[in-house]
């Protein structure tokens, strides 16, 4: 039996084993891939986390994963595929075994949605993007073309209008769902352009992304339009579906948690991309992982 059983090997999972570790828990991270790191280690380049700028992903996920080892930190490979939080003892449930621990950090992150166009998984890293925060200044001053309609893709194509020469914004539909200030916002901006009734077809180029090709909806006419960067903002899925039914989650799938980690289950705690907040970053995953332990070592003492 653990004091605590860390779910997800991505930043806040490792960066709770780090703090966990050091605060001499006996502690055990399941992880369902063979190489830890999380969505980061499909990351190009990170160009946002303090200190480290211009690092690929796959370097930032092994500096974490060897800082982890290092403190003797053990990580099992498993899927979680359900858990039994009804006792003071908690059960995590993977494809091979059952594990046992007083409490237990969820840090399985979160998967952007694709669209499986042609072009999407050959240029990924090399001009197409799913996060404007993490690309976006790559593309100062080139033209660029955002999929979606909902407020993350409005809200990338704000903040790339801001160093894009020009941004296009290809929707489905012929008007926005975004919340109505942030169209408003949009629309004003004298660098953006909406492709209205239009969906994504393919992204072409050489090295890097060259087109982008939409065709409308009603006609079916093609426009291929020169850009740099596609920008795919068409949602994101928290990788909570084990968990559903034993924790609270929003309409969308998210854990309900605060900044301390607390879900509405004793002992059981949420950090990075899978708990509702604001911002999904590896900086803000990071310091959900430290979060999530001290409220997770103030539990085990009222034990
Ligand atoms: C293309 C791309 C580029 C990005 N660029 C940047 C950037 O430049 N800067 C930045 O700050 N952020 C960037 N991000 C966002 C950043 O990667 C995430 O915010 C961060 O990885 C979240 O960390 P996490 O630990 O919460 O989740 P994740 O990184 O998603 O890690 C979760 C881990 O849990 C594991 N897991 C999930 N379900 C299970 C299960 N059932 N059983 C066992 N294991 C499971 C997964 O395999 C994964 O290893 C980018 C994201 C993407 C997709």
């Amino acid at each position: 039996m653990y004091d605590l059983i860390i779910i997800g090997a991505g930043p806040a999972g490792l960066s709770a084993a780090i703090y966990a570790s050091r605060a001499r828990l006996n502690a055990i991270v399941i992880e369902q891939n063979y190489v830890n790191g999380g969505q980061i280690i499909d990351t190009y380049e990170i160009d946002n986390y303090p200190g480290l700028p211009g690092l690929s992903g796959m370097d930032l996920a092994m500096k974490m994963a060897e800082h982890a080892e290092k403190l003797g930190v053990t990580t099992v490979n498993g899927f979680v595929q359900s858990l039994d939080l009804t006792g003071p003892v908690k059960k995590v449930i993977t494809d091979e075994d059952t594990y046992e621990a007083k409490a237990v950090i969820i840090a399985s992150g979160a998967t952007h949605s694709k669209l499986g166009v042609e072009g999407e998984n050959q240029y990924g890293g090399m001009g197409v993007s799913y996060c404007a925060t993490c690309d976006g200044a790559f593309y100062r001053g080139k033209d660029v073309l955002v999929v979606g309609g909902g407020d993350v893709a409005v809200e990338d194509a704000i903040f790339l209008a801001r160093g894009c020469n020009k941004v296009y914004v290809c929707h489905r539909r012929d008007e926005l769902r975004a919340a109505k200030i942030l169209q408003e916002n949009l629309l004003s901006l004298p660098n953006v352009e909406m492709v209205w009734n239009s969906n994504l077809k393919s992204i072409t180029g050489g090295m890097k992304v060259e087109k982008a090709t939409v065709v409308n909806k009603f006609d079916k006419s093609e426009r291929t339009i020169p850009v740099s960067g596609v920008f795919i903002a068409v949602g994101i899925t928290p990788r909570s579906e084990f968990a559903r039914n034993h924790v609270a989650m929003d309409e969308k799938g998210y854990i309900i948690a605060d900044e301390t980690g607390a879900t509405n289950v004793p002992g059981v705690f949420a950090a990075g991309d899978v708990r509702t907040k604001q911002l999904r970053q590896v900086v803000t995953a990071v310091a959900d992982g430290a979060n999530a332990v001290t409220s997770a070592e103030k539990y085990l003492l009222t034990l």
